[in-house]
């Protein structure tokens, strides 16, 4: 196969161009961030922004029911299934440049390549940018690739709403992205994506790049903690029933949980704890809690929820009037890539002299929908400030964006001649 770069100018004026789409300055950082949320008027005009590049590639376009966007590129075969490559355009209120939008417009800069270099592949080749990956309006993250995959059904999706009770069926008619393509119908040959690592390991070890081996397994819980709410000062220790205390004692022991080794490489995090009525001279009588835990390992996973049930249990025998209820938001498993996109981007990393480790992702991604449909897998550019991400300091600079797309290049490539 020919030997074939990107333009890693190009792709970085794409980025600062995208960039400018829904620009704040960000008052606690004091930098410019991004912010596209979902079907906002700001994610309309970053995906109009996306769709003029992609017409002017020659790419025909299709949006399917979800308002995911498809671009696709003839192969000399039309009757094989194509390599999809790309990520999403949306992004989180508090954002970066880079999230997302490197893999779509990586994604578009693989595309030009080709088409500066008159290349046509074996399999067709298609980009997608799907619809809100972040999850922050409506509650659900990698909506439009779970719709298009056929994890979450097309009704419950319209449905789902944001906090001002609007709703994604009628936000993407608004918006113009209620597309009439049928949903859950693509199966491509294989899907990958380039996307920031959004961690430390790449930056810290001082590698080009990442290969991505799986999605780690992500179990949240809410925990509504019912105690006695009482007076701060009249009320002796211990006749209290304190919800607050409780929150801050599971709290602890998952930390102790995850400190322990005992459950592979778990993480968890309290993210929300909030105490009724949370006056400084009232008891907690309530606590609404989460619970977010991550485990690259399915039984260390497993193993981790019994020990915080138990745990619970223990809590409430040991403290009268108190009472715990857990419920489960969200589960998923650990979602492992397919061995031959692994291969193929380490192959094409070590041809290209980029070093490289395999890493699983610590984050959710369009990809591990994908996964569930064909052959998929990641690439990992690493970012600046500890690879810092959902935040105006999300920083991957010219070599680190141009080195992933290049490897982008080479993995599209070679699964398009994977006849
Ligand atoms: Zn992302």
């Amino acid at each position: 196969m020919k030997e074939l770069s990107i333009n890693r100018d190009r792709l970085w004026s794409h980025l600062s161009e995208l960039g400018e789409i829904g620009a704040y300055h960000d008052e606690v950082a004091d930098l410019v961030g991004v912010r596209r949320l979902a079907l906002s008027d700001e994610d309309r005009a970053g995906r109009d922004r996306v769709v003029a590049w992609m017409r002017e590639l020659g790419l025909s376009i299709s949006i399917d029911e979800i308002g995911n966007i498809y671009a696709e590129r003839a192969g000399r075969d039309a009757s094989l299934s194509p390599v999809m490559f790309g990520s999403h355009v949306d992004s989180v209120p508090t954002g970066g440049r880079f999230d997302g939008a490197l893999g779509v417009l990586g994604a578009l800069e693989v595309v030009r390549t080709l088409n500066d270099a008159g290349e046509q592949t074996t399999r067709p080749l298609v980009v997608g940018a799907f619809t809100d990956e972040e999850g922050c309006r409506f509650g659900t993250d990698m909506l439009g690739s779970a719709v298009a995959t056929g994890r979450i059904p097309l009704q419950q999706a319209y449905g789902l709403t944001d906090r001002d009770g609007l709703c994604i069926g009628d936000e993407l008619e608004r918006i113009g992205y209620k597309g009439k393509e049928p949903v859950n119908q693509r199966r491509p040959h294989a899907y990958v994506e380039c996307h920031v690592e959004q961690g430390p390991t790449l930056i810290r070890e001082g590698l080009d790049v990442g290969v991505v081996t799986m999605v780690q397994a992500i179990s949240w819980h809410e925990l509504t903690i019912t105690g006695r709410s009482a007076h701060a000062g009249a009320t002796p220790t211990s006749y209290r029933v304190d919800a607050g205390l409780a929150a801050a004692r599971i709290n602890v022991r998952l930390r102790e949980m995850v400190d322990s080794g005992e459950f592979g490489e778990l993480r968890a995090t309290m993210g929300v704890n909030r105490p009724h009525p949370g006056m400084i001279n009232v008891i907690p009588g309530r606590v609404i809690a989460t619970v977010d835990m991550r485990n690259p390992d399915d039984d260390g996973m497993r193993r981790a929820e019994q020990a915080l049930g138990r745990y619970i249990e223990e809590l409430q025998e040991q403290t009268e009037g108190l009472r715990i209820a857990l419920r489960r938001t969200a589960r998923t498993d650990v979602v492992p890539f397919a061995e031959k996109v692994r291969s193929a981007v380490e192959g094409a990393a070590n041809d290209r002299g980029l070093s490289n480790r395999r890493l699983f992702a610590g984050a959710g991604h369009d990809a591990q929908e994908w996964a569930h449909v064909c052959d998929a897998g990641m690439i990992f550019a690493p970012g600046e400030y500890d690879g810092i991400s959902h935040n105006p300091r999300e920083y991957s600079n010219e070599k680190q964006c141009g080195d992933s797309i290049d490897v982008l290049l080479d993995v599209v490539r070679r699964l398009a001649e994977d006849v």
